[in-house]
């Protein structure tokens, strides 16, 4: 099939009407901006009752949401960066976890004015990774230390769901020995974010054990939308997109990930729409979004719009902007990536971000080898902020206080959707959580640390196992045995042991 025919056949009409409610989305422009506007000068005591709410772990409604985001004063905004702080230890404890991004195509035949990868930019040289390529990145991946990926693709029929759900396996087939010689280290989840696709699709991926399935609206704002996705492209269709979550839910993957990209509109409008996403999540499914990214726009090659669009975020309106979508939904993992500055990381995860990624490499083949590396200096789709190792990323986190968890039993445990959206209200899943951070951290301690993070990580996992051992949370008397024994299985050099 061409191009073009394939281009024709992607968007099934009754795949977008069957989620409409009444004929209408659930992303009403004048109901946004009426709350917005109605909510301008914010009462402080309706701010604390609001930020009780979230410390109760309640989604918030998109009109508490407005208050929040009109909040300026100094001494309130430190009152909601501890409260969101704390809702983030409660549900999810002081853990932090690690992802890599792995690039499988620059092919695309989209548009979107802010991006490397758009048809139109004549300076990207293009390539599709063959699965010999895929299978050495993950290998490469895997030597860095990660446990979990995400797979990336610009939409084109030679990556579509076939593509992506082979190389999904090819990606899972990848073992490297571990240091000892006992076991083997492997990519444990491989989440996806791609372009929207059919239910029919999506049942292939999720036939192929993916992970998380994410897709960013980009701007929930129609009209801006319309403006930086050409009409006659398949990303120009603003609907298909906002009900690419609801087609993934039908096809059975209940980890969905969404996320706007700051920048190409007034952000407090992009974080209601982010939130009305998740009710109407809810409402249709029962489920919220496993996680919200909230990438920045960078200066991409070629783009124009992406240094100069009228909407850049600036650091305090990106901080106040976290902190909000952790208050107002506060179940929700949140995602900072490589795409920030490191000192600019280091503070956001303070804000109550949850899951980060290092080492990231975002070429095309870029991990596999210097060769490769200088053979795709130029297919990147935006530049890194940050490049600093896993190792130097994790060693710093240590020295905060925070352990990194490669912990991915939770998906392979069934604990996925709303069982562990039940869990993660009730703060219970960070408890549990906690058990296989300090396993999975002890594999990356035994296999990969540098000297310098073995010396702060050691330091962090005795306070952890101390913790652990006078805990008196887990009501299963044979969970904490159990766990010790899994963690000097590990420390002897056996592997991928979780509770
Ligand atoms: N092609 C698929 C799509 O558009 O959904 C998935 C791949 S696309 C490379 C992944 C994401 O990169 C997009 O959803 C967009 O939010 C983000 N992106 C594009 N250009 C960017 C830029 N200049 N800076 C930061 N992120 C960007
Ligand atoms: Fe293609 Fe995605 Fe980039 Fe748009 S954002 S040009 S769809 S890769």
């Amino acid at each position: 099939m061409d191009v073009q025919a394939w281009v024709k056949q992607v968007i099934r009409q009754e795949e977008i009407d069957k989620y409409l409610v009444k004929g209408k989305d659930f992303i009403d422009e004048k109901k946004i901006r009426t709350n917005l506007e109605q909510q301008a000068h914010p009462d402080p005591q309706r701010v604390r009752d609001i930020l009780q709410k979230s410390l109760s772990i309640k989604l918030l409604t998109p009109e508490e949401t407005a208050v929040l985001l009109n909040v300026t004063d100094p001494a309130l905004l430190e009152e909601m960066r501890e409260a969101a702080l704390e809702v983030k230890k409660r549900v999810y404890d002081n853990r932090i976890v690690f992802f890599a991004p792995l690039y499988c195509s620059n092919l695309c035949v989209n548009r979107c004015v802010y991006c490397g990868f758009r048809s139109d930019n004549p300076e990207e040289k293009r390539h599709i990774l063959s699965p010999e390529e895929i299978y050495r990145e993950t290998e490469a991946i895997i030597d860095e230390g990660h446990k979990r990926l995400i797979a990336v693709y610009g939409e084109h029929p030679k990556s579509d769901a076939d593509y992506i759900a082979d190389s999904i396996s090819t990606i899972y087939a990848v073992k490297r020995t571990t240091p000892s010689g006992n076991g083997f280290n492997n990519i444990r989840r491989v989440n996806i974010n791609a372009a929207p696709m059919a239910v029919e699709d999506l049942r292939k991926l999720w036939r192929a054990g993916i992970g998380t399935f994410q897709v960013f609206q980009e701007t929930y704002h129609p009209g801006r939308y319309a403006e930086l996705h050409p009409a006659n492209t398949i990303k120009g269709n603003f609907r298909w997109r906002l009900y690419a979550m609801h087609r993934a839910m039908d096809a059975g993957i209940d980890d969905v990930a969404i996320g706007a990209l700051f920048g190409l509109y007034d952000w407090k409008f992009e974080v209601m729409g982010l939130v009305e996403h998740a009710h109407d999540l809810e409402r249709q499914f029962g489920i919220g979004p496993h996680t919200i990214s909230f990438p920045r726009m960078q200066p991409a090659p070629g783009s124009f719009l992406s240094e100069n669009s009228p909407y850049l975020v600036n650091d305090d309106a990106f901080k106040r902007l976290v902190m909000v979508l952790r208050l107002a939904v506060p179940y929700t993992g949140l995602i900072v990536t490589a795409r920030e500055r490191a000192e600019l990381r280091r503070e956001i995860i303070n804000y109550g971000c949850t899951q980060t990624d290092a080492s990231s490499k975002i070429g095309i083949g870029a991990y596999a080898g210097k060769k490769l590396q200088e053979e795709n200096a130029d297919k990147v789709q935006f530049m890194l902020g940050d490049q600093r190792s896993l190792d130097e990323v994790i060693k710093e986190l240590a020295d905060d206080g925070y352990i990194t968890s490669f912990c991915t039993a939770g998906y392979r445990c069934g604990r996925t959707g709303d069982k562990i959206m039940n869990l993660l209200e009730k703060g219970v899943e960070g408890k549990f959580c906690k058990l296989n951070a300090v396993l999975t951290f002890r594999e990356y301690l035994n296999d990969y640390a540098s000297a310098a993070t073995k010396e702060a990580g050691e330091r962090l996992i005795q306070r952890e196992l101390q913790e652990i051992e006078n805990t008196s949370f887990f009501t299963d008397k044979k969970l904490l045995p159990t766990f010790f024994n899994y963690y000097r299985r590990i420390a002897a050099g056996e592997r991928d042991l979780y509770m």
